[in-house]
């Protein structure tokens, strides 16, 4: 399927079963009409993550292919949230330093209310799953690039709430104002037993050499 991009004219082809979100990837307006309120959301800062739109890689024996991204500008550190296609579904995927997060299932509400998180303390999930807070933070901004899923908190000031176990659950928590939850479930993998494909490579680092 494809379409053709009502602000450019840029024949544009569809990647996700489930999109929610595609940003032109020529003029850098929405394809979609979610109505994003923040005019310069679809201007991606410039960044040195390797994962990069049409990135692949391999996960439980099925290939994805990354198309999309949501970034979430903390005060002093930033988080990629990358949407994949995963044969007929879709993956999120999180990077950071150690690890790399795929989360399968897509944004839910999460059902369990908790006050004064903060990092270290257990959080519960099930009643026999709990997981331990690594880390809460709130959001400045908020930017999107290419085709993603549906994401349930497009024009609110949100706070990401990220938690592990040592059977490697994971969960990312985002919470807005008002309290509403909604949650992404996965799998964490350490950095080392994973590899991407077609990743961006650095041409400056070559050439100070
Ligand atoms: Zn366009």
């Amino acid at each position: 399927m494809h379409t053709n991009c009502p602000h450019c004219g840029k024949r544009y082809d569809h990647q996700l079963n489930d999109a929610w979100l595609i940003v032109c990837p020529s003029c850098h307006q929405e394809i979609t009409s979610v109505g994003i309120k923040d005019d310069k959301a679809f201007h991606m800062p410039d960044d040195w993550s390797v994962i990069q739109i049409g990135t692949t890689g391999t996960y439980k024996g099925q290939s994805f292919i990354v198309c999309g991204r949501i970034r979430f500008q903390m005060k002093y550190d930033f988080r990629n949230l990358w949407c994949a296609r995963y044969g007929d579904k879709t993956i999120w995927i999180g990077q950071s330093l150690e690890s790399v997060g795929y989360f399968t299932p897509p944004f839910a509400p999460y059902p369990y209310q908790f006050e004064n998180i903060r990092a270290g303390l257990l959080i519960e999930f099930s009643d026999k799953i709990k997981l331990k807070c690594e880390m809460i933070e709130s959001c400045l901004s908020v930017h999107y690039e290419g085709e993603i899923a549906e994401y349930p908190f497009p024009d609110a000031r949100v706070a990401i709430i990220q938690a592990s176990n040592t059977a490697r659950n994971t969960v990312l928590i985002f919470t807005n104002p008002g309290g509403r939850q909604h949650f992404l479930w996965g799998e964490l993998m350490l950095v080392y037993g994973v590899s991407f494909e077609k990743v961006r490579t650095f041409a400056e680092w070559e050439s100070v050499k």
